[in-house]
């Protein structure tokens, strides 16, 4: 706990000093399922090489990072992730693996077992029934596989968040995937928010709950489970107008499977590519790390005369720049969340409510969130979690130290 204390307050040093603290590798592109919703291109199979790795490791260590993500694509599909992970330890980095847990090494499960630097995996569960959940990833068996695989976590003692998009298709099972969760006893968020492919194509915003359907979750939420979601942040608004937009590039980066370097792996504007550029060039250099470093919440086109920002947790400059190719115009579909809560938060002015706040202690500590609008000052922050119905889970979340887990049940 007090290591777990430490690390947020280090993200907090590390965003106001400019130090890249946690980097996001995107091994390769390929991947063995074919979700529907999924905004990687696929055309071209890229795989990081180990060579180009370990000379980015070494250059990262020296500068202070300390945290890997590894994702894709498909983790297990990179042909040297084994080696990638041997890498990792001899470095002292600690990691998460990001994995659709479709396909397992059980090898590098055991060897993880025995690790001190691994800390979770991230998985995505879609629904619980095979017929939803193997739609969504458009791959026979993916359900039965996932549940192998948690077995297999389970047996060497390795922690598992379990993630759900939640999306169309899915719409009618979600509180079924939340009750087996709750059930079990997983760690489990939902994400509400689907993308643009990278290159810009919207096909799979066709997925995409509206605003109805939305309601409807935050009804069943409200009404069924009495859970008390709304976290509103009583903000000063002229403060947080001159508040920095998310870490994006200011304690974290991005390396895609092609060696790009992004801020975030959401706002996929390159800052320098890896098979040209020295990472400390780009970190040091780059004239769009730098501007982006300095855009504030009032130079968001809409932001400035919103009356929402109470409810507003955060303006994705990566979902801005996919859907609309600037950082520099309000994300709506963010907007659209804060209108729900906002009009949801009249029936829960209540000490419950308050009691969440407290206890996450969220209106004072910096919290290692990408979608927190300014780690480094420490402000105001809001939270949405998965199942809030104990704060005792609002505290793991934090502690799980989760990167952008989207919106999840507190709309
Ligand atoms: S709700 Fe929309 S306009 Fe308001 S602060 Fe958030 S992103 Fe900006
Ligand atoms: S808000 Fe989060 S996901 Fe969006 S660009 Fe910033 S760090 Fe990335």
């Amino acid at each position: 706990m007090i290591l777990k204390k430490k690390f947020i307050e280090l993200a907090g040093v590390y965003s106001s000093k400019l130090l890249p603290m946690h980097i996001m590798l995107e091994l390769t592109n390929k991947c063995n399922c074919k979700c529907i919703h999924c905004y990687i291109e696929k055309e071209q199979l890229f795989f990081l090489p180990v060579s180009k790795i370990k000379i980015l490791f070494d250059s990262l260590k020296k500068m202070g990072c300390f945290k890997i993500t590894f994702t894709g694509g498909e983790f297990f599909e990179h042909p040297d992730y084994f080696d990638i992970i041997r890498l990792t330890e001899e470095f002292g980095f600690i990691y998460t693996i990001f994995s659709n847990g479709f396909s397992v090494d059980e090898s590098l499960l055991k060897y993880l077992n025995k690790s001190t630097l691994f800390r979770s995996f991230h998985l995505s569960i879609y629904g619980i029934s095979d017929k939803t959940n193997d739609m969504i990833t458009a791959t026979p068996g993916s359900l039965k596989k996932l549940m192998s695989t948690i077995e297999l976590l389970k047996k060497y003692n390795l922690e598992f968040i379990l993630k759900t998009a939640l999306m169309k298709p899915n719409f009618n099972e979600w509180e079924d995937v939340m009750n087996f969760c709750s059930k079990n006893r997983y760690t489990h968020a939902f994400e509400f928010m689907l993308f643009p492919s990278e290159t810009g194509k919207t096909h799979p915003m066709k997925y995409a709950l509206d605003k109805n359907e939305l309601v409807k979750i935050n009804s069943i939420f409200r009404d069924k489970y009495k859970k008390k979601l709304y976290l509103k942040v009583n903000r000063d608004r002229e403060a947080f107008l001159n508040e920095k937009i998310c870490v994006a590039g200011k304690n974290k980066l991005a390396v895609s499977y092609r060696g790009d370097v992004f801020p975030c792996l959401l706002l996929r504007k390159p800052a320098g590519n890896i098979f040209n550029d020295k990472i400390e060039d780009i970190w040091y250099n780059s004239n769009w790390l730098k501007e982006l470093r300095n855009v504030r919440n009032r130079d968001i086109q809409g932001c400035g005369s919103c009356d929402k920002i109470e409810y507003c947790k955060f303006k994705c400059p990566g979902i801005s720049q996919l859907f609309y190719g600037t950082i520099y115009r309000r994300p709506e579909s963010r907007c659209l969340i804060a209108d729900i809560k906002e009009s949801n938060m009249k029936n829960y002015e209540s000490p419950e409510f308050t009691k969440y706040l407290s206890v996450a202690d969220l209106t004072e500590a910096p919290i290692f969130d990408p979608g927190a609008s300014n780690v480094s000052e420490g402000i105001n922050l809001t939270l949405n979690v998965a199942d809030c119905a104990e704060a005792k889970t609002a505290t793991d979340y934090i502690n799980q130290n989760l990167y952008c887990v989207e919106e999840s049940t507190g709309i």
